[in-house]
This record gives structure tokens, sequence and C-alpha cells, in this order.
């Protein structure tokens, strides 16, 4: 089976067991969001989520959208960033644990790098008796476009 249909299917049972395990409803709907988050291997906002569905016919609110992705947060499927002043991104949580993030703070672009060196530092470091189970790590700076744009235009002042 193909990694990406055995992720699915762990993020699908989950899911499940977290609604059980909390007493809350099975729909359809979540499911279906579930399907779009993870035919994602990047990051994405509720926006582009709730155009998606749509594009399937699937219609939901985006507040439906919406709980539905702090519910798959809760549950540790997905995972939430919140890149400077921006909409909130997310992505899948089996995704996100080999790279960090480089953000233009002038067109907001996410680029994704991996640096195995540097998370390997990270995840051996010990901060007192406390429990690291995850990091993220967010860079901010200029993309080569917008310095590219930049640089034209003192050129032409
Ligand atoms: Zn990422
Ligand atoms: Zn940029």
């Amino acid at each position: 089976m193909a990694t990406e249909d055995r992720a699915i299917l762990i993020a699908r049972a989950k899911l499940t067991e977290y609604l059980t395990s909390n007493k809350l409803r099975k729909t359809p709907e979540r499911f279906a969001i579930l399907d779009v988050v993870f035919s994602h291997n990047d990051h994405f906002d509720i926006d582009t989520l709730y155009e998606e569905m749509e594009s399937r016919s699937y219609h939901v609110s985006r507040s439906t959208v919406y709980n539905a992705m702090e519910l798959f947060c809760d549950c540790g499927i997905v995972r939430k960033h919140q890149f400077g002043t921006q909409q909130a991104q997310y992505e899948k949580v089996m995704n996100s644990g080999n790279h960090h993030h480089l953000i233009c703070t002038e067109c907001g672009k996410i680029k994704e790098v991996k640096d195995a060196d540097l998370m390997r530092f990270v995840s051996s470091r010990k901060y007192g008796t406390f429990n690291m189970s995850y990091f993220s790590l967010y860079v901010y700076g200029v993309c080569s476009a917008c310095m590219k744009k930049m640089r034209k235009t003192t050129q032409n002042k």
C-alpha cells in the first residue's frame, strides 16, 4: 500500500477514536474534510479547504471547516501555524516533523526547507524536566522574488 493511502487510513482511525472517546458525532462532513486535508502535501488555509469542498460539490459552511480543523488539531492529525499576520495555515502532522519554514515578510510566501542537522540538534535538546513533543521553527526574511523587485524599484528612483 502506498504511504499516502496508509496515512489517510491512520488519520481516519485516529479521528474515529477521538470522536468516540470524546462522545462527538462521526459526521460524514468531518471525514470528507479530512480527505481533502490529506490531498495536500503543503500548507493550506481555511479558504482553500472551503473552496475545494465546494468544487467537490460538498456544501459545508466555513465555520464547519474551521471547527473540523480545530478538531483535527486537537486529535493531533493536523498542525496549525500562525505565520506573521496572515490567516492561519495548516498542514498534516506527519508532514511537518522534518522541515522548517522560511516566511517572506513582503509577500507572505512560505518555503519549506529541510535541514536534518538542525532538526536533530533541536530534537536532542533537553529543557529541564520539560518533555518536548514537537517544535516548529519559523525563519522570517525576504524571498528572492521580492528582493529582485525591491532592487528594481531602488534602481528606478
Ligand atoms: Zn510546514
Ligand atoms: Zn516575497
